[in-house]
């Protein structure tokens, strides 16, 4: 066992407002420049729809990720060493500036230098590329509320299969939801193996993922490479650029810009160890739907003697592994299963994951003329939701529909016993019985509703600090990886390597 740390995030889906806030002040902080006018490290987009950039979820076009080959192992979409190479100069599988948008400026000054005349002078949009005057067809947010979606949104790569029928964009019929995105900060990322300068590289301590500046060469191989399509090339520097984790903020045992701004109080920050032998066989597991599981089985509990052991071994101190006990991102994902990763058919083991939207439940009891009270009412209402149980199921378990129906009746029985005891009603005992059917104590409940209902500040965010004083330890570790570079995959066997590509962090130089 080698137990490593990561800082990982866990977003509760049935929260967000769709606000943007999250992605307006990382912009403040990241990405407010010349050449990253387009990148958003943080975005929000409206589901179903078709994303940011255009159908950036579509692999088959985009080659992100990783794959099996004929003989079971992990090789890149998009090829192996000899076929990145070879496209160094001219790589077909890139988005384009359509797929994203122009950025524009306005043309402020003929607000004020205007000629007089009979109109009210305006500023019309500007290309900030070439300067030249513009039409904006299209944006990061183009699709808000599902704005366009009858034209656009059937084009999301998520709507395949019989079930989507059940899709419909017109309105009193539709349903939407907003997905927060932001860089996943893989335990196996593909943006790290594609890249041939060893630029991209996840941190040994807290398992950011970080592009060092120096020496990035602009191939743009993490941008096909990274199946989120979260890895932004700077036009002005030509260099690749991503989100940060703002490692700077969690360093200092803060949370996220993202998180800390975030209206709906619906982001969890914490530490979550894992097994970095585990790595890549978990990322190699033959059957996509088992890639939940594997993912979950590489996630340590840090209340284990074992693993505390271990981790004290490897190097973790004592307050990280405090954190690690405490961690609300930990009781999410592995103690009650109600947070899934988002797309783990890539298999890039994302580090962000996800508490799925439910929606109206109860009104979908009652449309069918079932008793509000009744638990199996209740349970079937779940089947029969407005988001189709399939949809949830394309984005977060690789097409089995049945464990999001799991998470979402944990989520209802969990609604319906606080319901039940708030109100004072008289069916506690059938109500336990309930909890009891997937897999909840009464205690554990209440655990969950105050992680998941009114936890505060604190609960939300458990980000121990770093320990500078560690960092020539850290530095020793770095040909410790569970990753490695130039397409190969994470295997806990191979000793990497060439150039590393999970190292301790540099004082400067990283973006
Ligand atoms: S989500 Fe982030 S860490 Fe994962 S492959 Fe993309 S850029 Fe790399
Ligand atoms: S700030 Fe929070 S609530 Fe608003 S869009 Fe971002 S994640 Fe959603």
């Amino acid at each position: 066992m080698r137990v490593m740390a990561q800082i990982a995030m866990v977003m509760n889906l049935d929260k967000c407002i769709g606000c943007h806030t999250c992605s307006v002040t990382c912009k403040q902080t990241w990405t407010n420049r010349t050449g990253v006018e387009y990148a958003w490290f943080n975005n929000v987009e409206t589901k179903p729809g078709v994303g940011y950039p255009r159908r950036y979820e579509d692999q088959e076009q985009w080659k992100g990720g990783w794959r099996l080959d004929r003989k079971g192992r992990l090789v890149l979409r998009s090829g192996g060493r000899v076929k990145r190479l070879l496209s160094l100069f001219s790589n077909p599988d890139l988005p384009a500036l359509e797929d994203y948008y122009e950025p524009v400026t306005y043309d402020y000054d003929n607000l004020i230098s205007a000629p007089a005349g009979p109109d009210m002078p305006v500023a019309r949009p500007r290309s900030v590329l070439t300067g030249r005057p513009t039409e904006i067809t299209w944006g990061a947010n183009w699709e808000d509320g599902l704005g366009g979606a009858p034209e656009h949104a059937g084009g999301d790569p998520n709507l395949s299969g019989e079930w989507a029928e059940k899709v419909k964009f017109e309105f009193e019929q539709t349903f939407l939801f907003h997905l927060p995105r932001l860089c996943e900060h893989c335990l196996n990322p593909a943006c790290v193996s594609a890249c041939p300068s060893g630029a991209m590289y996840k941190r040994v301590e807290d398992g950011i993922v970080l592009v060092d500046q120096d020496r990035c060469r602009g191939w743009r191989m993490c941008v096909t490479a990274c199946p989120y399509k979260k890895v932004y090339v700077n036009h002005a520097t030509g260099k690749a650029e991503k989100c940060t984790f703002c490692f700077p903020r969690i360093e200092a045992g803060q949370p996220t810009v993202c998180s800390e701004t975030c209206v709906g109080r619906l982001r969890y920050l914490g530490l979550l160890l894992y097994d970095a032998d585990e790595v890549g066989e978990a990322a190699a597991t033959p059957d996509e739907k088992d890639l939940l599981d594997a993912q979950r089985n590489v996630f340590l509990d840090p209340s284990d003697p074992e693993v505390i052991a271990a981790a004290r071994a490897a190097g973790i101190p004592e307050d990280w592994l405090d954190a690690a006990r405490r961690s609300p991102v930990y009781a999410l994902v592995s103690k009650y299963k109600v947070a899934l990763p988002l797309h783990p058919e890539y298999r890039t083991l994302p580090m962000v994951w996800y508490v799925p939207p439910l929606s109206p439940v109860l009104d979908a009891v009652t449309s069918a003329g079932g008793n509000q009270d009744d638990p199996d009412h209740v349970f079937a209402a779940v089947t029969r939701l407005r988001i189709p149980l399939e949809y949830l199921a394309e984005l977060f378990t690789a097409g089995d529909a049945d464990v999001v129906g799991g998470v979402l009746m944990k989520l209802t029985a969990l609604r319906s016993y606080m319901r039940e005891r708030t109100l004072g009603g008289d069916d506690a005992a059938e109500e336990e019985a309930a909890l009891d059917a997937v897999g909840l104590t009464a205690g554990e409940a209440e655990d969950l509703h105050r992680l998941l209902a009114v936890a505060k500040y604190q609960d939300r965010y458990v980000v121990p600090a770093a320990h500078k004083e560690d960092a020539a330890a850290l530095t020793a570790m770095e040909n410790r990886c569970p990753v490695e570079s130039s397409g190969e995959p994470a295997s806990a066997r191979k000793v990497m390597l060439g150039i590393p590509t999970l190292r301790r962090t540099s004082p400067e130089g990283h973006a």
